[in-house]
């Protein structure tokens, strides 16, 4: 076995140390370049017969797109002694996580949140004002720093563990072939033992809506405004809508969300919601739910009008339309090889991420839900290992955390009050309030929550839902325990740190075993 040097995200070390726990056999299997009938059925095309006859490089694996999905696949091959390719047509790595999603909007979280901390948590007798008047060039700086640190972390992991990118269009030929076109027209073909389409998702437009329009933009559009924005309208109360109307508001930009459905995100804990709703409104968030939209135009004026079904009309300085995204599966060829993306562009594929072409794999956000960077870099992973029969990541874990960004944020794993109950689970619900926890006291959070859900027999934890500072770090433990069975008993004999947030967890326990047994009643 032969992982290539490389520090890249750890995968290596953990190659090592799957690579021990092998037996023989199975090592050998690694060694061995995989026989060309790896799937029945399917006779792989040697690399020494291409396509077109001619001589072309030939690999095991090729991610078309180099996203959370596609760059942990390639690695994972990689590390594992396969010759893996990218082939991306943006000019810098990193697909939507990095350029127009995940890291360019939390990083602008984090500014929003220096810029407004003083008047979060103000310091008595002391008379700081916060920044008015920040410049879109200003607020957009950070991410961009970090925006090209991200770049750089993700070329250098791929050149030290051996992958090569190779720039272009990405397109499939046949089962083992990809065409790459440059942006100079000229074209080259690759020969493979695997594709993995890792193309990634593009925000729906609807028809109607002219985006061409200055202030009209989609979640792409908005990291391209060129002047901070006095008012906001935004369109669809989503992860993303709601996660930028917390951004701007906190800037003091005056923001109206727009959701046609009765209430934001409803997949979400009710109470958690609510607290959610509050924090929003506390920042002067008007919240329009229940509202369809029924036209959005550009004026002359610069601005653009916003009409409600019911009538009502609004006129801001940008409007930003979240309803939705398509998966990216247009041009990539795969009517030639029987792949039939659904009408939203997803691609469909089996508990190995195996499309309807056993050479061909998809993962990320082109497969739909839950189209997370975090679950797309695990699907990655997991197809790299069973297309090359890598004993180290097979499936998705169980429990896969749910974190939104929002101010303030949310974490979320496992089942929601409601979810249990509509399942019938007999349950009991501990509540921990981050006002009367000490952290949470001086970090000046009066509002948040976290809530677990134990099952009331067992006292096991089925689930943890948490809004507040640091909700999204705070569900991780939640998770662990839920993975490991652990729940009331566990939490309690636990020694936290204090002051924690992560202390909330014990609060919680207690609070449900004061629910569960009516001690003070029977002493
Ligand atoms: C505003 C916003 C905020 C988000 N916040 C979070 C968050 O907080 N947490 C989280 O987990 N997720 C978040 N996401 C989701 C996350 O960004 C995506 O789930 C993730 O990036 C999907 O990864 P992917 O590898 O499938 O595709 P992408 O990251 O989209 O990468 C696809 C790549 O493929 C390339 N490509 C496309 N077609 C071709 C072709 N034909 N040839 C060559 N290259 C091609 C693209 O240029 C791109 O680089 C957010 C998304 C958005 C939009």
């Amino acid at each position: 076995m032969h992982p290539r040097a490389g520090r890249a995200d750890g995968t290596h070390s953990m190659a090592r140390a799957v690579f021990a726990l092998m037996s023989p056999r199975q090592r050998d299997g690694l060694r061995k370049p995989p026989p060309n009938e790896l799937v029945s059925g399917a006779r792989l095309k040697s690399p020494s017969q291409p396509a077109d006859g001619h001589s072309v490089p030939s690999y095991d694996l090729i991610c078309i797109g180099s996203g959370p999905a596609g760059e942990k696949a390639a690695l994972v091959a990689a590390q594992f002694g396969r010759r893996a390719a990218i082939v991306e047509l943006a000019p810098r790595p990193g697909g939507a996580m990095v350029n127009t999603g995940t890291v360019a909007s939390k990083a602008l979280r984090e500014t929003a949140l220096v810029a407004s901390a003083m008047r979060r948590r103000p310091i008595p007798g002391y008379d700081a004002v916060a920044p008015v008047g920040l410049s879109m060039q200003r607020f957009m700086a950070r991410r961009t720093l970090v925006q090209m640190e991200e770049h750089d972390r993700i070329e250098g992991g791929l050149e030290s563990a051996g992958v090569e990118i190779v720039r272009g269009r990405g397109e499939v030929v046949d089962a083992n072939t990809v065409r790459v076109t440059r942006a100079d027209g000229s074209s080259e073909l690759l020969n493979t033992q695997y594709i993995l389409i890792a193309t990634g998702s593009s925000p729906a437009r609807a028809k109607g809506v002219d985006f061409t329009h200055p202030a009209i933009v989609d979640a792409d559009g908005i990291l391209e405004l060129e002047s901070m924005p006095r008012s906001l309208a935004i369109v669809g109360a989503g992860v993303i809508g709601s996660e930028y109307a917390s951004i701007f508001a906190e800037l003091g930009v005056a923001v109206t969300l727009i959701e046609p459905r009765s209430t934001l995100m409803r997949f979400l804990d009710e109470e958690i919601r609510e607290i959610l709703k509050q924090g929003m409104e506390d920042v002067g968030i008007r919240l329009l739910f229940g509202r369809a939209t029924s036209s959005v135009e550009g004026l002359q004026n610069g601005q653009a009008r916003t009409t409600l079904v019911d009538g009502e009309t609004m006129d801001t300085d940008c409007v930003l339309w979240s309803l939705g995204r398509n998966g990216n599966s247009r041009g990539l060829g795969l009517e030639t090889v029987g792949v039939v993306p659904d009408e939203r562009g997803n691609i469909k594929v089996d508990s190995h991420y195996r499309t309807a072409c056993a050479t061909i794999f998809a993962a990320g956000d082109v497969i739909g839900f839950p189209a997370l960077a975090s679950t797309s870099m695990e699907q990655g992973r997991i197809a790299a290992c069973h297309m090359f029969g890598i004993p180290f990541l097979t499936r998705l874990a169980d429990t896969v955390p749910m974190g939104i960004y929002t101010i303030p944020a949310i974490g979320s794993v496992g089942l929601t009050e409601e979810e249990a109950v509509a399942g019938a689970r007999d349950i009991v619900v501990g509540r921990a309030h981050y006002r009367d926890n000490a952290r949470g006291r001086m970090l000046g959070d009066d509002r948040g929550l976290l809530k677990a859900v134990f099952d009331r027999k067992t006292g096991a934890l089925l689930g943890v839902s948490v809004v507040g500072e640091d909700a999204t770090e705070l569900v991780h433990f939640g998770q662990l325990a839920i993975a490991s069975g652990h729940g009331i008993q566990h939490l309690i004999e636990t020694c936290f740190n204090y002051p924690s947030l992560t202390e909330l967890y014990k609060t919680a326990a207690y609070d449900a075993l004061a629910a569960s047994i009516p001690y003070r009643a029977a002493a």
